[in-house]
């Protein structure tokens, strides 16, 4: 039987490690704060925001919330950004994505200072994380490595497979993993032979976005599987990208879903935030 990875007992962990740190912040007169901008209504989106929010009351960080209106124009919304960035108040700007369809995201994400993009996703970031400089790292991948140290799992010298190429997952996921000294494969769909690939990874890192297409033939014995997928079935239930039942019997140690990488993104975020603090001074 696989050691189960608990998201929920770590990304805990690391709030209230995020807590202390504020707690000592504002001892020193600096109060941490997040600029959260939501365009539009979309549930899911709603649903993000407000566990945001949630986190940062747990964790004393000072949450600045724009919900705007749908109609909001791409020059709206750019200048919103322009007053963020200038402001002292404010420590980290998040957009949440997606935004609505005449609104270039590119653009958007551009435009955030490098220094309060707490999500990671400014060229900038991407380029200091891929040459080993100071900066904010993506939150999802930056959790799963917290999520696989923490396990008291090894990366250095092992073979790793990240399963998904995206800028958001799969890429910096590569590169946070080579820079922990792992051997690290990037997978894709154009991926010859995926099987013969994930067979050989001690660590399989899976973000392919298909529900529950990773099951016991593509892994190695006692290999640490981290599940980064998120799908709801039509049962109603959350599932991953990898079969759960299938591979927990043959996996070392394995993340569940829910409560694997999701509750360890949101954590991440929240120590970016203090991050951001440390960046601008
Ligand atoms: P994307 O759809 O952007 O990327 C999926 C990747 O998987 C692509 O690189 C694609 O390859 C690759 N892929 C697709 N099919 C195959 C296949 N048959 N064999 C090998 N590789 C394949 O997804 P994201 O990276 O944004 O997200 C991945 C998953 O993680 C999703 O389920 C998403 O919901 C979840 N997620 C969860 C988060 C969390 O907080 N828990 C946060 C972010 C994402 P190619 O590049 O060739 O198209």
């Amino acid at each position: 039987m696989a050691k189960l990875i608990d998201g929920k007992v770590i990304s805990t962990q690391i709030k209230d490690e995020v807590k202390a740190e504020v707690s000592k912040l504002a001892d020193s007169g600096i109060t941490v704060s997040l600029a959260v901008i939501q365009v539009g209504a979309d549930p899911a989106s709603s649903v993000y925001v407000r566990n945001k929010k949630k986190a940062c009351e747990y964790c004393g960080i000072k949450s600045l919330s724009y919900e705007l209106p749908e109609s909001t124009t791409q020059d709206e919304l750019l200048d919103l950004i322009r007053e963020l960035n200038g402001r002292k108040d404010c420590n980290g700007i998040l957009v949440q994505l997606p935004l609505p369809g005449h609104i270039d995201e590119e653009k958007i994400l551009d435009e955030i200072s490098p220094l309060k993009d707490v999500d990671g996703f400014h060229p900038m970031n991407v380029g200091a994380l891929s040459i080993g400089k100071k900066g904010f790292v993506s939150c999802t991948p930056a959790g799963v490595i917290e999520l696989i140290k923490r396990s008291g799992v090894e990366i250095s010298g092992k073979e790793c497979v990240v399963i998904g190429r995206s800028n958001i997952v799969g890429k910096p996921m590569a590169m946070l993993l080579l820079r922990e000294n792992g051997t690290v494969t990037v997978t894709h769909s154009k991926t010859a032979d995926l099987k013969a690939v994930t067979n050989r990874a001690d660590i399989l890192v899976v973000a392919i976005g298909k529900p529950k297409m990773i099951d016991a033939s593509y892994v190695k014995d006692g290999a640490t599987v981290i599940d980064v997928g998120i799908h709801r079935g039509e049962d109603g239930k959350l599932c991953g990208d990898v079969d759960f039942e299938s591979v927990e019997p043959k996996a070392g140690a394995i993340t569940p879903v829910p409560g694997g990488v999701g509750p360890m993104t949101i954590a991440m975020l929240m120590k970016n935030c203090v991050t951001s603090v440390d960046l601008q001074k």
